[in-house]
């Protein structure tokens, strides 16, 4: 059976819980131990797909096409592994679980309640992800102390008490925040927090203390003592220049030998040389380039966390440093605010907020010839600018935004058309892929059979496919068994490629997805030849 390591979070949200999970688990995995993550998210929605982006963060979608939260994509990019549906549930999930149980009779005669039934489900959860793991690391979201998470952090205790001391750990995430009148880091609020835990019965054997200032002897030793931990289990965790340190800097305070003690596990390996040379790439970059990332939620960053890190990740593809100018597509003077960047990059999005804005980013990169990258809603985006600009078919739409467009060119298949519910209801998760020889896409790829991960309910339209490959955007990549285009591609620019997937989620560190390392390098290429370009068939 796999042992389990609990991490739970304290003081305030946004800690980086989700970053500490992923630290651990690859520091485990850099010593010869098989580990997954699982994400408890406490809120009533059965999945993110719902949500606003602005509140959560990006949705992560898996290959299995769950919807999920985006702290899966910080598990998949520092393991380098796959995550499935099964490796995070909300409590709206757990709770429509033993609702439909009730309602087939399941729990007849008896009175269902959170102890057992909602505990005794969460605990089965936990356990499902257990296959060929040594351990599981099982972040639980929200902040102890929150009535939300309270099931949850039952259900932990419970399994802790089950597994038996060797078997399973609790490492609490707190804050030690800098008081800048009085000039000193405060423990107050990681004492309480870990009051709160013990309350619940839950005694943490580790203390990760996020602090913006290096934590003094004395106060380590302050903070074990209060929280009755050693003193080398209270770990610091300072603002790194990059998340992907984490690791290492655990790593140098001993944490992966804590908890191999700590759980009595013997390590198999330990080889830390592939990621520290992703550290030494990141940290040591030989260029720069600005990208402009054109979208609606430009405010909050997490809202694009993984074309963020994927255009990064394409960065080290050419030891580059990527520098992201989000763009307000509200802007009234946006042509201005995209003088001087090498590419752009116009992400997926919902909903019709910033289209006319997106649109005019799109012509831009098309008649100045600026590297391009259209993910999902960016295709769409290309499709509708060079329908309306280059065919001139005016008020050419997709049926999202105007359902009575004359010219919908991206429209909803028959079969969508029927769909009543929208969570979980799209082409949701990986499908293949086959690009066309000689494309930029192929090239690009360096194969022509490709799979990749999608999150939508529109597509380009069959009809006026023969309109635009004739005008010179070639639909490049299709979908074979249903004849969908996947890939569009500009005749004529030097590098303008739209996908109606999200290849974001596929990029890893070590691994930069193609597509991201692809605009990087014509990104790099236009930073060396700069000076005004006009694409001399498309300016119009
Ligand atoms: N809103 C578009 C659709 O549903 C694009 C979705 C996306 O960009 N993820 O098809």
């Amino acid at each position: 059976m796999a042992k389990f390591i609990f991490v739970t979070g304290g003081v305030v949200s946004s800690l980086g819980k989700g970053i500490t999970a992923a630290s651990l688990a690859k520091l485990l995995q850099s010593r010869g131990l098989s580990v997954t993550c699982l994400k408890c998210d406490p809120y009533i929605n059965v999945d993110p797909g719902t949500m606003n982006p602005y509140q959560h963060g990006e949705v992560f979608v898996t290959e299995d096409g769950a919807e999920t939260d985006l702290d899966l994509g910080h598990y998949e990019r520092f393991l380098n592994v796959e995550m499935h549906h099964i490796n995070n549930f909300t409590a709206g999930k757990i709770y429509e679980t033993i609702i439909a149980k009730e309602r087939r009779g399941e729990f007849l005669g008896t009175t269902v309640q959170v102890i057992p039934h909602i505990t005794d489900e969460i605990k089965h959860r936990f356990r499902l992800v257990t296959k060929g793991m040594d351990v599981v690391i099982v972040e639980i979201g929200g902040t102890v102390g929150d009535i939300e998470s309270l099931p949850f952090l039952e259900a932990a205790r419970q399994m802790g008490m089950e597994a038996g001391r060797d078997n399973a750990l609790f490492v609490h995430v707190t804050l030690v925040p800098y008081l800048k009148a009085s000039e000193e880091l405060k423990t107050k609020p990681t004492q309480h927090s870990v009051g709160k835990l013990r309350e619940i019965g839950i005694n943490p054997d580790i203390i990760v203390c996020r602090t913006e200032l290096p934590l003094p002897g004395e106060l380590r030793n302050k903070i074990a003592l209060f929280c009755s931990v050693p003193r080398e289990a209270v770990i610091e965790a300072p603002d790194a220049a990059t998340i992907y340190e984490v690791p290492l800097i655990f790593h140098r305070q001993g944490l992966d030998e804590q908890v191999l003690m700590l759980l009595r596990l013997r390590a198999t390996g330990r080889d830390f040389s592939e990621w520290m040379d992703v550290v030494h790439r990141i940290t040591h970059p030989e260029r720069e380039v600005t990208i402009a990332l054109a979208g609606k939620y430009t405010e909050l960053k997490d809202a694009y966390k993984s074309v963020h890190e994927a255009l990064s990740h394409g960065g080290l593809a050419h030891k580059t440093r990527v520098q992201i100018r989000y763009l307000d597509v509200r802007s009234p003077d946006l042509e201005k605010t995209l003088e001087g960047v090498h590419g752009i990059v116009v992400p997926g999005g919902f909903g019709d907020r910033g289209i006319d804005g997106k649109i005019q980013v799109v012509r831009y990169a098309r008649e100045h010839q600026v590297p391009f990258l259209g993910l999902c809603l960016g295709m769409q985006i290309a499709v509708i600018e060079f329908a309306r600009n280059v065919l001139k078919l005016s008020g050419a739409h997709s049926t999202e935004f105007d359902s009575k467009t004359r010219y919908p060119v991206i429209d909803l298949l028959a079969e969508q058309k029927q769909v009543q519910e929208l969570g979980a209801t799209m082409r949701l998760g990986s499908y293949p892929c086959v690009l066309k020889k000689g494309s930029l896409a192929q090239k690009v790829y360096g194969t022509a059979n490709i799979s990749e991960r999608h999150r939508h309910r529109y597509e380009l339209n069959n009809k006026f496919r023969k309109l635009l490959e004739e005008a010179g955007l070639l639909v490049t990549g299709t979908y074979v068994s249903k004849n969908l285009p996947e890939v569009v591609e500009l005749d004529g620019h030097p590098w303008f490629l739209a996908v109606q997937f999200h290849p974001e989620f596929k990029s890893r560190p070590q691994h930069p997805h193609p597509l991201f390392a692809g605009i990087v390098g014509a990104a790099l290429e236009r930073s060396r030849n700069p000076g005004e370009r006009r694409n001399p068939i498309y300016a119009r």
